[in-house]
């Protein structure tokens, strides 16, 4: 792709980055000029994902987000192998579905651990480079489901809408310091999280979108692009739902 390149020279790292939305976002980051760390638990998925980006020097990083010390080691890992990282997406999720009454506690801590605890342990591990720079842009990957809520997803609905209030919060914290922070709430996207879900369900969720569609990982990596970079220099703490205009 040619183009703007108005990423040129900044290092990202992309948390889920090794498929679905995460690699959809990496192509468009590299697309940008990005360099792009990589990081899924599954190192060989984010070695596959790295080779197919756009453009030289991006690498692949194994990490459990949910483990904060694993979170430094990998920012450290980026920061000395390709220089301070400017942009993070926060983009690693799982679902563990269940009514309220059979939610297993496994499955509510794995959803608040991995979609939670992972995007703060991130977060700090990589601001205080951004706010000794004066430079940074994070992207919170939440969903509509934090601002809506859904039966049966109470652990997901809840960490989702706990990213809404950690981005906003970050934002206010280190806007003076000139590091933006912002969320992207994606509606009902094609990837592998949502293709085990039975046809006639999937119907009914189409049926509640305006645009009458559903979303491809590159609907979203758009916004990101745009968010991550210096076109949206004065939006922070904000909360973009790209849905179809689906939870209006
Ligand atoms: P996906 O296809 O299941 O991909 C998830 C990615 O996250 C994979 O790269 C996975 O790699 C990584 N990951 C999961 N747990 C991790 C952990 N503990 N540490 C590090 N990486 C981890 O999911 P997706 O549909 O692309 O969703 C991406 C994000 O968008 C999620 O936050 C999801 O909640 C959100 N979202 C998705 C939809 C949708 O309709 N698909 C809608 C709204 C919001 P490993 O398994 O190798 O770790």
């Amino acid at each position: 792709m040619t183009g703007f390149r108005e990423l040129a020279g900044s290092v990202a790292i992309v948390t889920g980055g090794s498929r679905g939305i995460g690699l959809g976002i990496s192509h468009a980051l590299a697309s940008a000029g990005a360099v792009v760390a990589v990081v899924a638990r599954d190192e060989a998925a984010a070695r596959d994902a790295v080779a197919g980006l756009e453009g030289d020097g991006h690498a692949a990083y194994s990490c459990d987000v949910a483990d904060g010390k694993a979170c430094r080691k990998v920012v450290a890992s980026v920061t000395s192998a390709h220089g301070p990282v400017s942009v993070l997406v926060n983009n690693a999720g799982v679902t563990r579905d269940n009514i309220l009454l059979r939610m297993r506690d496994e499955e509510w801590s794995r959803v608040i651990d991995t979609n939670l605890r992972g995007a703060f342990n991130m977060i700090r591990a990589a601001t205080r480079g951004m706010m000794k720079r004066r430079e940074g842009s994070i992207v919170n990957i939440s969903s509509v489901i934090g601002l809506m809520g859904n039966a049966g997803q109470a652990n997901y609905a809840a960490s989702k809408a706990g990213l809404h209030g950690l981005t906003r919060s970050v934002a206010k914290e280190l806007a003076s310091r000139n590091v933006r922070c912002n969320a992207v709430a994606p509606g009902f996207i094609r990837t592998d999280m949502t293709a085990g879900l039975p046809e006639g369900q999937v119907a009914e969720l189409k049926s509640r979108i305006p645009a009458g569609r559903l979303g491809e990982p590159e609907d979203v990596a758009g916004v990101v692009r745009f968010l991550a970079g210096p076109g949206a220099g004065y939006i922070t703490g904000q909360i973009i739902a790209v849905d179809g205009g689906m939870a209006m």
